[in-house]
């Protein structure tokens, strides 16, 4: 049995990671940050999304004694020059909300009208404090003028993405998880666990 640490206290994250691994469970057994309590989450210092979401698998692995995938995310948008990026969570300071956040946003894009964007999510995989693999994903589309829809979260209600005609936020969540971001750096990272880790 291959014991595998989901480093992330979305819970959200992880049941998409366990859908991705079906026809494995009497192989693999995802445990969480739950399961270890004495855990201190690592500052997250880097300065791409890698850089973060290493600092973030490598240390829990340390901790657990076990191979540990995290992931780093956020929004990239071209006219702001990569803004909000790494520090998408924190925009618009500590302890603002999604709507904080993305008042922000659209605030800063007034009147601009080159207005595309991607979101990024990288997951690494580490074992002893080491890293073994690092899978990105990303998802092109624009940014609104307004926000629409109430589903998923964060930018989620600004975020169209190319070749559709409503936001994440619009979509079910299983369409979503589908194409986004995340689901492409997760999916890559279960097919190199399937190839390489499962016997
Ligand atoms: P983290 O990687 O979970 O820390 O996410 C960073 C931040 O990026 C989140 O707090 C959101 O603001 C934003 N973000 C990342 N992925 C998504 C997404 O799928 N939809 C909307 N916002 C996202």
């Amino acid at each position: 049995m291959l014991h595998l640490l989901a480093a992330t206290g979305n819970v959200h994250k992880v049941q998409e990671f366990r859908s991705l691994l079906t026809g494995l469970e009497d192989k693999i057994a995802i445990h969480s940050l739950k399961d270890f309590p004495g855990y201190l989450p690592a500052e997250e210092s880097g300065s791409t999304f890698e850089e973060n979401s290493c600092i973030k698998s490598t240390s829990a692995s340390t901790f657990a004694r076990m191979l540990t995938f995290a992931d780093d995310s956020g929004l990239v948008v071209d006219a702001l020059n990569g803004a909000p990026g790494i520090f998408s969570a924190r925009y618009a300071g500590e302890n603002a909300t999604d709507a904080d956040r993305i008042a922000k946003l659209l605030g800063a894009l007034q009147g601009v009208t080159c207005r595309t964007a991607k979101f990024v999510c990288v997951v690494t995989l580490a074992e002893n404090g080491k890293l073994i693999g690092s899978f990105r994903g990303e998802i092109k589309g624009t940014i609104t003028e307004a926000p629409r829809g109430i589903c998923g979260f964060g930018y989620d209600p600004i975020f169209l993405p190319d070749g559709y005609t409503r936001t994440f936020a619009e979509l079910t969540m299983e369409e979503k998880d589908r194409i986004s971001h995340r689901a492409i750096a997760m999916k890559k990272t279960v097919d190199y666990i399937r190839r390489e880790l499962v016997r």
